[in-house]
């Protein structure tokens, strides 16, 4: 099968997170149909990341996860570009690697394994189950794929996500000094936030914001009890001095609930490939057994989560040229 049947295949299995078992199996039986050796892990019930080898302990392996964003769309095509879900975030990817491999195969490179999570674009379930699988431990390089426009990545920042939540007390609204208001208290937290340097890093860039979520409140004539805003930060530092400038905002006014938290990571620069800090997060933190990350993958992040989402046919062809460029870099 050719790398944009491959990729439309692939595309056709809807397999947003927590529902990627049917492209788990597609994936399984076509690499074993060309001769791999294929383990499906589990990490849930109905949820299973592909492993998958030519020789036992490979040295280099090519990942990125199985898993999209809601909703489907099924995959249509011009002379130019696949259109759909997944078409570069990140099933082209999948399609653009197994080709890769195939080729390095045929020049009799095996050292060479395939892995594809699960969950990746929820909470890295899959990742964090396959980072202590036994066959990490030989893994000396990992090439992650995510739409970096086929640019080698060789930073990605952070992501720190958290809820501020306030209380107050409910009152009828024409006697509001018998009540306290939640929303009030949270929007001066989320001013005070709004207003606050956070740092810069010359190599990652700036430390972003996203008051992404804002709820609360139960009815117009009454003082509001409750109230709750969701964060996200893209981290160009470590988390700790962050979410200790956080704490001191919200102190006394609210509380911090901390949901999910990656590091920002520095990945292998390698001579000959062009280079770039990317802000989006990708399984690699998660997978710190998984020997010496890298990422690169065809197709843009700002289409990646659009309806408008596509891949351009020449960028997949050029991505299968990179992957194997760097995968004989890596092995010799
Ligand atoms: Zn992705």
């Amino acid at each position: 099968m050719n790398l944009f049947e491959l990729t439309k295949s692939l595309m056709s299995i809807p397999s947003v997170s927590g529902d990627e078992e049917a492209v788990g199996f597609y994936l399984r039986d076509h690499l074993q149909s060309l001769g791999w050796k294929v383990e499906l892990q589990a990490v849930s019930e109905n949820q299973n990341n592909v492993i998958a080898y030519l020789n036992d302990a490979p040295g280099v392996w090519l990942s990125t996860h199985m898993d999209t964003v809601p909703p489907f769309i099924p995959p249509t095509e011009d002379d130019e570009k696949i259109y759909g879900r997944g078409a570069c975030d990140a099933k082209g990817i999948i399609a653009a690697q197994i080709t890769a491999a195939e080729q390095l195969r045929k020049e009799g490179m095996t050292d060479v394994g395939l892995l594809y999570n699960v969950e990746e674009e929820r909470s890295s379930t899959g990742a964090k189950v396959v980072n202590n699988h036994p066959l990490a431990a030989k893994c000396k390089y990992m090439i992650n794929g995510e739409p970096t426009d086929n640019d080698l990545a060789i930073g990605s920042k952070g992501t720190f996500r958290l809820n501020i939540k306030t209380t107050g007390k409910a009152a009828h609204s024409a006697y509001p000094e018998e009540g306290d208001s939640a929303i009030e208290k949270l929007l001066d937290i989320l001013e005070d936030i709004r207003h606050t340097k956070f740092p810069h890093d010359d190599f990652f860039g700036e430390t972003t914001v996203n008051i992404g979520t804002i709820d609360g409140g139960t009815a117009l004539n009454v003082i509001p009890p409750k109230a709750e805003a969701g964060l996200a930060i893209r981290l160009t530092t470590k988390r700790a001095p962050i979410e200790e400038a956080v704490r001191s905002l919200v102190r006394g006014r609210g509380d911090l609930e901390i949901l999910s938290c990656s590091e920002p990571v520095r990945m292998l620069q390698v001579d000959g490939f062009k280079q770039k800090v990317v802000r989006f997060t990708t399984d690699i933190p998660h997978m710190p057994n998984w020997g010496t990350p890298l990422l690169l993958g065809p197709g843009s992040i700002l289409v990646a989560h659009t309806k408008d989402e596509f891949v351009l046919k020449k960028d997949l062809e050029t991505a299968v040229q990179l992957y194997v460029d760097l995968v004989k870099k890596l092995l010799n």
